[in-house]
């Protein structure tokens, strides 16, 4: 793929069209009120129907799921893993999750985090791990953004080190479970309806060998608290918030796969990889808003008598700009033509693919600021929003010393 077909462009043209009407008279009261940005989402939703699809494509995969029932699991991925099949359809859904990203990034990347959270993350963790009953109970109203889900691995003393250091438990209960633990910095924390939850079996062992489990939660339960949003320096589209489980008890059918023999620690790399290659669409809608917004600003801002854009150092900004976009864009396009080959980016692959997309982001915006001057630090002009929000990609999902140590890994064989 070397560009955006007519039908991509005119998908793309509805999505800025939406933007125009419903995104930015709203935009206002998401980055400096505090209001949820869930109302305009659910809107996006409706207006270009992809709640209805989504539960055509559940409906879908659901009766296949339900039909091959029997099949060995194990060995029927294995047969798709060596054996990826050319699936046009994918190409096509890959690149309708990515354009809705990249539009509403070049207004609210939170907005995307909170979207992307909910729909993708929390979504595609159950999805991926849970029975029949746990999806149709849980992800397809995640799917339709009926429900907002969160993703908690993260822990006050947990981070990069998400499983060495984890603290958050599970102890065996008769039937079911008890869950203790603290989560931090949630996406959609403080509104979920449905949360994942990661922890570790405390069977009394070694914390470092024990089992990582993932359970289903449901907003209200006994023992569970949501914090409110925390204040933070960017990213205010998306609430981020704490989680407190106290003797949280939960029954067998909320521990995904109902199995404690799920390969949790693998299906949390899973969802890293996704995290990290939707990193890709973000920057990409924030460059191309900074080099829009940077164009039209060295076309008309004035100093010693010329355009600023007639000064070099301001033509080397955009024309590095212009190589972060075309590489982003290539980055982009590299992940839809591989969801048309029906491949996926390995964990390491999708790491450098999030360095230097968030980083190049980062460079961009940086710039953009710099351009503007004493303008680019004021909030009207716009740039200073999109300086704080890019920053956050260079830290959730993985820091950048994180994707490199994971980059550097794979090179040397040790991943
Ligand atoms: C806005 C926002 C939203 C988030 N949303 C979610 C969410 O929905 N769910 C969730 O579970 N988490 C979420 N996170 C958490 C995020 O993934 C973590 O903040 C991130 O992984 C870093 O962990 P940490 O903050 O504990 O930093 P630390 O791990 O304490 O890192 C501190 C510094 O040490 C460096 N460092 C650590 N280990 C190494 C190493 N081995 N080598 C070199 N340097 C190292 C780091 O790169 C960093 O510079 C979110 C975070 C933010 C800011």
């Amino acid at each position: 793929m070397i560009e955006w077909s007519e039908t991509h462009l005119s998908i793309r043209d509805s999505i800025r069209k939406f933007c125009d009407a419903e995104v930015k008279p709203k935009l206002h009261a998401i980055e400096h009120e505090g209001e949820p940005p869930y109302d305009v989402l659910r809107k996006l939703i409706a207006t270009f129907g992809i709640g209805d699809m989504a539960r055509m494509t559940f409906a879908a995969q659901i009766e296949k799921q339900k039909a091959r029932l029997g099949q060995p699991e194990v060995e029927r991925a294995d047969r798709e893993k060596r054996e990826p099949r050319a699936n046009p359809q994918a190409g096509m859904e890959m690149a309708m999750r990515m354009i809705p990203i990249i539009e509403l990034s070049r207004h609210s990347p939170g907005m995307v985090t909170a979207l992307g959270v909910s729909m993708g993350l929390t979504a595609s963790a159950i999805m991926a791990r849970g029975t029949i009953a746990q999806k149709e109970r849980w992800a397809l109203d995640l799917l339709t953004l009926d429900k907002i889900g969160a993703w908690a691995i993260t822990e006050p003393g947990s981070g990069s080190d998400a499983f060495g250091a984890m603290k958050s438990t599970a102890r065996r209960d008769g039937d079911g479970y008890v869950l203790n633990g603290s989560k931090t910095f949630i996406t959609n924390g403080p509104y979920a309806d449905t949360i994942v939850f990661i922890c570790k079996l405390d069977e009394g062992s070694d914390p470092k060998l024990r089992k990582v489990l993932q359970f289903v939660l449901d907003k209200g339960m006994a023992g569970l608290t949501q914090s409110k949003p925390l204040r933070k320096l960017g990213l205010h589209g998306s609430p981020t918030g704490e989680l407190f489980l106290e003797d949280v008890r939960v029954s067998k059918d909320r521990l995904l796969g109902e199995t404690e023999e799920q390969p949790s620690r693998a299906a949390t790399k899973e969802t890293f990889t996704a995290e990290r290659t939707a990193v890709a669409g973000m920057a990409l809608g924030l460059v191309e808003e900074c080099q829009r917004l940077s164009i039209d600003y060295a076309n008309t801002r004035e100093q010693f008598g010329k355009k600023i854009g007639e000064f070099q150092l301001i033509q080397l900004k955009l024309a590095k700009m212009e190589v972060a976009r075309m590489n982003i864009q290539n980055l982009v396009f590299r992940q839809i033509e591989m969801a048309g080959e029906g491949r996926s980016m390995s964990l390491a692959e999708a790491s450098a693919c999030k360095l230097y997309c968030a980083q190049a982001a980062m460079d961009v915006c940086n710039e953009t600021v710099q351009l503007f001057g004493g303008n680019g630090y004021m909030a009207e002009y716009r740039v200073e929003q999109l300086f704080r929000d890019a920053r956050v990609l260079q830290i959730y999902g993985g820091t950048d010393e994180i994707q490199i140590s994971q980059i550097a890994r794979s090179l040397l064989g040790n991943a």
